[in-house]
C-alpha cells in the first residue's frame, strides 16, 4: 500500500508501474534507486536553478544547520533573515520594502491578498475586498490561492471560490483586447477591488500562455489610477528565468507588492515572501492609538537555514549573471525548438527566457497522447510534465549549451514519432 498521497497524481497513472523513486540528484540529473539518470527538464517543478547537490548551496546548509536552526520573527529577529530581506529589497527597483516570509509561494500569495485588504482596511476603506486577475492565471493550491487562480482543470470542485474575483481575458493587443477589458472592469468595479494580481507574461500552470509586457505598463497606470495595489506574482517566473532578474523588469513597472518563492533558495528549502512597498507596510502602525497589526505569520517563515541557503543562492546568481545566462541559453532553445515549427499537428512553439513549450493541436484524448511522450522520453532519461497538448522545457539554469540542445532535440524527436 502507498502511503503517500502523490499531488497532481492520477491514479490511473499509479496502476500502470511504480513511479520512479529518486534518491539522489547531481547538476541537471536525477537519479532513481536503480541508478537510472533523468535530465530534470522542468527544474523540480521550476524551482531548481542552480542543479541538483551544488557543493556552495550545501555548505551553506550545513553550517547554518550546526549554529541556528529556528527561532521564529514575531518580537523577535535573526540576522540571516535580516540580511536576506535587505537583498531582495535591494533587488527590486526601489528598495524601500518589506518581507513577509513564508514557507510556500500559495502562503506568500495568501499573505500579499490579505495585505492588500487590511491596506485598504488600515485606510478606513472597508468595501475593497475583492480581486482582479487574468482567466486562467494560477497562485498556488490554498483557499486563498484559488480563489484569485481558478484553473479549470485543477479546481473545479472549488469553483464557488471565484466569487472573490473578477477575471478578465489573456491581454491580445493584436484583436484589439489588449488592456481594454481591464479597463473596463476596473471603471466599474475599483471600489470593491483591494488589488490586481497577475503572473507575470506568462502563465504557467496555464500551459505557458504568453502575453506581452505593455500589459503590465497598461495595467500598472490603471490601479494607479484606481487605487489598487498591483500584486505581480513572480514564484515561477523570478530569480533569472525570463532572461531578466524579475520577469516584470521586461515592462519596466515597479508593483505594489511581489510574491516569491521556488527559485529563492536555489529550490533547495521552502522558503517565500510577500515583498511590498513602504507606503503600504506604515499604514500597519499602531502608533496613533488604534491597533492596526498585520497578525498574520507562519511558524516557520523566514527559517534561518533556508534563509542562509537563500542568501547563498542570491549571491551566485549575482555572480553567474543569472538572467544574461538565461536570456543567452534562451536563444539557444529558441532555435533548436523551431526545428518542429509549422510541422502539421504543431500549433505553436514559444519561448520566453529558459522557458521552451511546443504546443500541439489538440486530438481526441490528449490525456493519453500527453502520458505516453512523457512516459516514452521518461523511457529515455528526461523527466518533464505536460499540461494538456503543451510540452515544455524548464531546465535548470545552470544547464550547458551542449545539454540543452541534446534535450530539445530528445523533445522534438519524440514528439514528431506522434504527430
Ligand atoms: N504562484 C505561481 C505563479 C506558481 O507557479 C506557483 C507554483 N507552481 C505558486 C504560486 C504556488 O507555489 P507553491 O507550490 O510553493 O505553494
Amino acid at each position: 500500500m502507498d502511503h503517500i498521497w502523490h499531488p497532481y497524481t492520477r491514479f490511473s497513472s499509479l496502476a500502470v508501474a511504480p513511479l520512479p523513486s529518486i534518491n539522489r540528484g547531481e547538476g541537471i540529473y536525477l537519479f532513481d534507486e536503480n541508478g537510472k539518470k533523468y535530465i530534470d527538464a522542468i527544474s523540480s517543478w521550476w524551482s531548481n536553478t542552480l542543479g541538483h547537490g551544488n557543493t556552495r548551496l550545501v555548505e551553506a546548509i550545513r553550517d547554518q544547520a550546526g549554529r541556528l536552526q529556528h527561532s521564529i520573527l514575531g518580537n523577535l529577529s535573526n540576522p540571516w533573515a535580516e540580511e536576506l530581506a535587505r537583498a531582495i529589497c535591494d533587488r527590486m527597483p526601489d528598495a524601500r520594502r518589506h518581507a513577509m516570509f513564508a514557507s510556500d509561494g500559495s502562503c506568500a500569495v495568501d499573505a500579499a491578498l490579505k495585505m492588500a485588504i487590511q491596506y485598504h482596511h488600515n485606510r478606513g476603506l472597508k468595501g475593497k475586498t475583492r480581486f482582479l486577475t487574468l482567466e486562467e492565471d494560477y497562485h498556488g493550491d490554498t483557499i486563498g490561492a484559488v480563489s484569485v487562480g481558478y484553473v479549470d482543470g485543477f479546481h473545479r470542485p472549488f469553483e464557488f471560490l471565484k466569487n472573490s474575483s473578477f477575471t478578465v481575458p489573456l491581454p491580445d493587443y493584436e484583436t484589439g483586447d489588449g488592456v481594454e477589458p481591464t479597463r473596463r472592469m476596473l471603471k466599474e468595479h475599483a471600489h470593491e477591488i483591494a488589488a490586481v494580481i497577475v503572473e507575470p507574461l506568462c502563465q504557467g500552470a496555464a500551459g505557458m500562455r504568453m502575453y506581452e509586457p505593455r500589459y503590465l505598463r497598461d495595467l500598472e497606470g490603471l490601479c494607479r489610477e484606481h487605487d489598487v495595489l498591483l500584486i505581480i506574482d513572480e514564484i515561477a517566473m523570478g530569480f533569472g528565468r525570463t532572461g531578466r532578474y524579475w520577469a516584470f523588469e521586461h515592462a519596466e513597472v515597479d508593483p505594489d507588492i511581489v510574491c516569491i518563492g521556488k527559485g529563492i533558495t536555489g529550490g533547495y528549502l521552502p522558503l517565500s515572501a510577500a515583498v511590498c512597498k513602504d507606503y503600504i507596510y506604515e499604514t500597519f502602525s499602531d502608533e496613533a492609538g488604534d491597533d492596526r497589526t498585520f497578525y498574520h505569520g507562519h511558524t516557520f517563515g523566514g527559517n534561518p537555514i533556508a534563509a542562509a541557503c537563500a542568501l547563498e543562492a542570491l549571491k551566485i546568481y549575482d555572480e553567474m549573471d543569472i538572467a544574461g545566462r538565461a536570456e543567452r541559453l534562451g536563444k539557444l532553445m529558441e532555435t533548436e525548438l523551431r526545428m518542429i515549427e509549422g510541422e502539421s499537428g504543431v500549433r505553436d512553439v514559444r519561448t520566453l527566457g529558459l522557458i521552451g513549450v511546443i504546443e500541439l493541436e489538440p486530438v481526441p484524448d490528449t490525456a493519453s497522447r500527453a502520458a505516453v511522450i512523457r512516459d516514452g522520453l521518461r523511457e529515455n532519461g528526461v523527466l518533464l510534465r505536460p499540461l494538456g497538448n503543451v510540452f515544455y522545457l524548464m531546465p535548470p539554469l545552470i544547464i550547458s549549451g551542449q545539454e540543452l540542445a541534446e534535450l530539445c532535440g530528445m523533445l522534438v524527436g519524440m514528439i514528431r514519432k506522434y504527430l
